[in-house]
């Protein structure tokens, strides 16, 4: 990896090409991230290993954060030889790491296969939001979203989405988990990147499940959040595997403007999603509901609409995140200007629901909402051009 100059050395943001050392591609070894405990438990098994080497491998590998089977010194050397015969502990590749002037992180990520999903860290005055990539690309197509217009889609696999999160923890050098809660720079995983993640629902849950693992990095369900576009059978399903907490990109008031944004809409619309927010476990009492809306100028922006979204969530417990629109290349919509927006949210947080305007972050490494990917395919693009 490169050395990095000191913050202070540079003004705009930094990139760093120098890719990571390469898993061969004919590197048949299996790949123990990602593993359901059951799972190692299984394939140590099946190398010969006793069951009790499980909960230390486990330990070693999302507790201090080791990739190399020579440093976990608790087990006999004959074992950790077989086991690297047999086995990795596998992040996927960094193919860039591009640090914003504001202090976010992205990280363009290739997998074994090729494929490419970007992971972002937002720090924050008090954590460290990490949002993670659920898809390559995304079967959905918000007509908003640029990741909805990118043509490879794949699900990710567990160990894909788990090793975004210890790819961000390895940059900081976050080993091993910190035990207060309160001094973790990384603290909470958002999903939110690229991709849908109701759409892979079994990895999605197989992956946070190993985050929320308290032996390993022991993220607790409260700072999760998982985004959907409105999945709505998949609404109480989350709830029922992992209960964390729930944003729903709602972007407009009415069937029709929502039909025309996020096309998921024409199957589950507005009342439907609603009523799958309003029974999602938590949601009547303490835990509140995010609510996500992109301010589009002209579309979604007016007076009424802010009225509209006071009713039609106050019998919801929510809370509403105003997301300035994030431009993309051919972007067929502009951002409500300044003044609209903040009378928006004047309006909403009037009608009693919080509405906080999130300020765009990473906008030099285009690291914001919905712009993921975009720099990487089009350089691909680009190259094709040539
Ligand atoms: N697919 C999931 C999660 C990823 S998108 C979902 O749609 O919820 C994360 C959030 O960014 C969503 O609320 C999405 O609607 C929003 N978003 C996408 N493109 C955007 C853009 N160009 N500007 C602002 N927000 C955007
Ligand atoms: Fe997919 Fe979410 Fe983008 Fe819609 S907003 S295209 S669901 S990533």
């Amino acid at each position: 990896m490169a050395t990095l100059p000191p913050k202070s050395m540079h003004q705009g943001p930094l990139q760093i090409t120098e890719p990571s050392p390469r898993r061969g591609r004919n590197d048949l070894r299996r790949n123990l991230v990602g593993l359901s405990r059951d799972e190692l438990k299984t394939a140590l098994a099946e190398a010969g290993l006793e069951p009790f080497r499980a909960r230390q491998i486990w330990q070693w590998i999302y507790w201090h954060g080791v990739a190399d089977f020579d440093a976990m010194t608790n087990i006999a050397k004959r074992a950790r030889e077989r086991l690297a015969e047999l086995f990795v502990v596998a992040r996927p590749e960094i193919v860039t790491e591009q640090r914003s002037v504001d202090g976010t992180r992205k990280w363009l990520l290739r997998f074994p296969d090729g494929n490419e999903a970007e992971t972002v860290n937002i720090p924050e005055e008090d954590r460290g939001s990490v949002c993670v990539s659920s898809q390559v690309g995304c079967t959905l197509t918000c007509t908003f979203c640029h990741t909805g217009t990118q043509p490879l889609v794949r699900n990710l696999t567990p160990d894909e989405i788990v090793g975004q999160f210890m790819v961000a923890r390895d940059s900081y050098g976050e080993w091993p988990t910190p035990t207060a809660d309160a001094t973790r720079m990384l603290s909470n995983i958002v999903m939110m990147g690229m991709g849908e993640p109701l759409y892979n629902f079994d990895n999605v849950v197989a992956a946070l499940r190993i985050v929320m693992d308290d032996q390993g990095i022991a993220l607790s369900r409260r700072r999760i959040t998982l985004s959907t576009s409105g999945v709505v059978p998949m609404i109480p399903r989350i709830g029922e595997a992992l209960d964390v907490n729930l944003a729903v990109s709602l972007h407009a008031v009415s069937d029709d403007v929502r039909d025309a944004l996020v096309p998921i809409n024409r199957k589950w619309p507005i009342a439907e999603l609603l009523r799958a927010c309003a029974d999602y476990p938590g949601a009547r009492n303490s835990r509140r509901i995010t609510f996500e809306y992109a301010m589009l100028k002209g579309i979604n922006d007016s007076d009424a609409d802010a009225r509209e979204l006071v009713r039609i969530l106050t019998p919801i417990h929510a809370k509403v995140n105003l997301i300035p629109f994030n431009p993309w290349p051919g972007a067929p919509y502009e951002c409500s200007s300044n003044n609209r927006i903040h009378r928006f949210a004047e309006i909403v947080n009037d009608g009693g629901l919080s509405a906080p305007v999130r300020t765009p972050r990473g906008r030099d490494i285009a690291a914001a909402c919905g712009q993921l990917k975009s720099e990487s395919v089009r350089g691909r693009r680009e190259k094709v051009a040539l």
